[in-house]
Order: C-alpha cells, then sequence, then structure tokens
C-alpha cells in the first residue's frame, strides 16, 4: 500500500514525522506493509522548483492509494503572486486530483471534555460531530474573479458559483456518512440571501428523497455558526459548501480544544483520499518540536480507514490517542486548559501515540 507524504512547510515536516512513527507501529500491530514516498508541496517546493505544486508530486501522488500532507504557507512566500503562493498548490492539488468531499470531524471524547474552550456544562458529555465540505467549487474557485478599476474606483470581486451536479455528489457524501453515524444530517446554506443557496436548497431536498433513513434539517450560516458554541452537541453531520465549511471548521476546532487536534479526509469518488491536518504552518512555533502532532496522526487513522480499509488499525490508533491524552501527557496548545498536564513535546507525544498503538 502505497502512500505519499507531502510534509510541506513549518511544523507540517514535524506532524507528519510523528503520523508516519504511528502509522509504522500500526502495520507492525495488525500485519500489513506500507510503502511511503516523499515529495514538495508549497513554500519548500516554490523554493526548489519555482512552482507550488511541481508536476513529479502530482504524478507521484496519482500512483499512491493514498496522500498524507501536512502544511503549507509563511512569512517567506507572502509576497508572492496568488499563483505562485503555497496555498495555490494546496487548491490545485485538491482540484487536479478531483477531491471534492472533505470531512472533518470533532470528536471531544466526555473524559476531555475540559480541553474545550466551552463552558464545562456545555461539552460534559462530549462532542461528536463531522463538518462535509464542498472542496472544489465556490468563491474559492468561481470565474470570473479578479480586480480592477471602475470609474476611478477599485473593484474587487469573486464569483459564488454551483452547479446542481456539484451539490448532489456533495449532498450524497454528506447522507451516507450520516447514515454511517447517527443518522442526522445538517445543511448550512444563506437561502434566505443568496441564489447559490436556494439551488444548493433544493438539490438537498431532492437527494434527500434516496436517503429516508437521514433526518434532514437546514440551518442559515449565521445561525450555525451561533449553535456550534451554544450547543455542538445537537450536531451530526453538518453539510456545507467551501467558504461556509472553511470557517465554520475553524470554529469546530475552538470547540475540540486545539487547532492542533483537528484531522481532515479529502475525497473523491474513488478511495483514493488525501488527509491533512486542519491547522496551518504555525510559523511562530516551527522548528521548535511544539507542534501538537496529534490532528496529523488522526489523519493518518482516517487514511487507514477511507483508503486502505484498515478500520481496526484506524481505531487503535484513536484509541492510543484518547489513552496518551487521558494519561495528561500533551503538548503546550493543550496543558493550558487543566493544571496538572505534563507538556511533552511533538516527538515524545508522538512516540506516546505509537507505543500506546
Ligand atoms: P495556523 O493554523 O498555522 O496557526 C494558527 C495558530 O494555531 C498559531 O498560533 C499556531 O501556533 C497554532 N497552531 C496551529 N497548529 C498547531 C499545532 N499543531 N500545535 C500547536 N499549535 C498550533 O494558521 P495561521 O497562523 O493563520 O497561518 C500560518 C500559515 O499557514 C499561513 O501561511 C497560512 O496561509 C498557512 N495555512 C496553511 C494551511 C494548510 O496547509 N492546510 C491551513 C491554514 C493556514
Amino acid at each position: 500500500m502505497k502512500i505519499v507524504l507531502l510534509p510541506g512547510d513549518g511544523i507540517g515536516p514535524e506532524v507528519v514525522a510523528e503520523a508516519v512513527k504511528v502509522l509504522k507501529a500500526s502495520s507492525a500491530r495488525f500485519k500489513f506493509t506500507l510503502e511511503f514516498d516523499e515529495a514538495l508541496i508549497g513554500g519548500c517546493a516554490y523554493a526548489a522548483t519555482g512552482e507550488a505544486l511541481p508536476a513529479r508530486t502530482l504524478d507521484l501522488c496519482r500512483q499512491a492509494q493514498a496522500v498524507l500532507l501536512g502544511a503549507v504557507g509563511g512569512p517567506a512566500w507572502d509576497h508572492l503572486p496568488a499563483e505562485k503562493r503555497p496555498e495555490a498548490g494546496l487548491l490545485k492539488i485538491r482540484k487536479e486530483l478531483s477531491l471534492f468531499a472533505n470531512i472533518r470531524p470533532t470528536l471531544l471524547y466526555p473524559e476531555l471534555s475540559f480541553l474545550s474552550c466551552l463552558r464545562p456544562d456545555l461539552t460534559a458529555g462530549g462532542v461528536d460531530f463531522a463538518i462535509v465540505r464542498e472542496l472544489t467549487g465556490d468563491v474559492y474557485f468561481g470565474r470570473p474573479a479578479g480586480l480592477e478599476v471602475r470609474s476611478g474606483l477599485r473593484h474587487a470581486f469573486n464569483n459564488m458559483i454551483y452547479n446542481e451536479e456539484e451539490i448532489r455528489r456533495i449532498a450524497q457524501v454528506g447522507f451516507r456518512l450520516a447514515r454511517s453515524r447517527r443518522k442526522k444530517l445538517c445543511s448550512v446554506d444563506k437561502a434566505n440571501v443568496l441564489e447559490v443557496s436556494r439551488l444548493w436548497r433544493s438539490v438537498v431536498n431532492e437527494t434527500a428523497a434516496g436517503y429516508p433513513d437521514v433526518a434532514l434539517s437546514h440551518m442559515y450560516v449565521d445561525n450555525a455558526a451561533m449553535q456550534l458554541v451554544l450547543d455542538p452537541v445537537q450536531f451530526d453531520v453538518l453539510l456545507t459548501g467551501n467558504l461556509f465549511g472553511d470557517i465554520l471548521s475553524d470554529e469546530s476546532a475552538a470547540v475540540a480544544g486545539s487547532l492542533g487536534l483537528q484531522a481532515s479526509a479529502s475525497l473523491g469518488d474513488s478511495s483514493f483520499g488525501l488527509y491533512e491536518p486542519v491547522h496551518g504552518s504555525a510559523p511562530d512555533i516551527a522548528g521548535q518540536n511544539k507542534a501538537n502532532p496529534v490532528g496529523c496522526v488522526l489523519s493518518a487513522a482516517m487514511l487507514l480507514r477511507f483508503s486502505l480499509g484498515q478500520e481496526q488499525a484506524a481505531s487503535a490508533i484513536e484509541q492510543a490517542v484518547r489513552d496518551v491524552l487521558k494519561s495528561g501527557r500533551c503538548t503546550g496548545d493543550l496543558a493550558r486548559k487543566q493544571a496538572g498536564m505534563e507538556i511533552v513535546s511533538c516527538s515524545a507525544l508522538g512516540d506516546l501515540i505509537a507505543q500506546a498503538v
């Protein structure tokens, strides 16, 4: 089973190294073989080749069963034109590999509910929901987009656009995921204002006919942003477009306790997937062995589950993370949540999780 590693920039290489440690421990325990290849993406790729997503990287990814990515970006590349920036490499790889469905779980175990940024009574029983975010459309890709001078004033514009097929295929991912969980799907839109959202809502309603066992509801995005912090326990699966999902999933990180805990899977029509922590390259802590590797480790667990069919190994990794955090060892981003937690380095936390597996 071939996995391409794209460590990227900043803390990306640090967290990917820990995820690889854990993947190796799980393949040893569950007796399957993993083969790793490594390639460049983001700022380091630009520095080496002049492109944020070199052709070699894309070719290697196309030959693999799954890709594990760290993070891209950093101040060294902030001055570059949009198409050369590290983030452009990320948007391009998702588009080129037709990875239109991004799954971002938020899982806060009851015994770790003190990690949440919310008041303890709101998360005492734990939180468990997932955002299914459309990834290759919306304002991020809609054309025309640009900046021009009209009547002496600078105007900038982006185009929020979805066709019904794009909405239907992401809605199907949402319904299928809800079916495998608590069978509740909440579709998020802004149908009171936006034409795009009205189409979104009607296609989601049409798609619902194929999933009579899933309870569908709709919520405006502004209300969803509030409900996530008022009562996150109400949600099972949230279905969103690209822009709304981008924003709500970072808000979910605060519900879970740290951006460093959040994992994601980007999937298309096959079992191939790209897996990455939700966080960025965290230039403020890069190179200091301080980053929380859990988001990347849990992304690797999703990789085993969705792309390699190794459910037992995936569950063992998730259990190992839960046990290690429960034992009171964690990185600095979590330690401030509760007195008495022992701060360990990124690599030490990776060692502990690998040993627990
Ligand atoms: P960020 O996610 O890198 O960092 C936000 C804050 O969270 C920082 O204080 C950081 O130290 C902290 N943090 C993030 N990950 C952490 C971890 N694993 N452990 C502990 N603390 C962690 O977001 P930012 O600062 O807005 O962006 C920095 C760079 O990353 C920018 O160049 C941005 O474009 C890029 N970025 C990349 C991705 C990606 O690769 N998927 C996502 C978001 C941002």
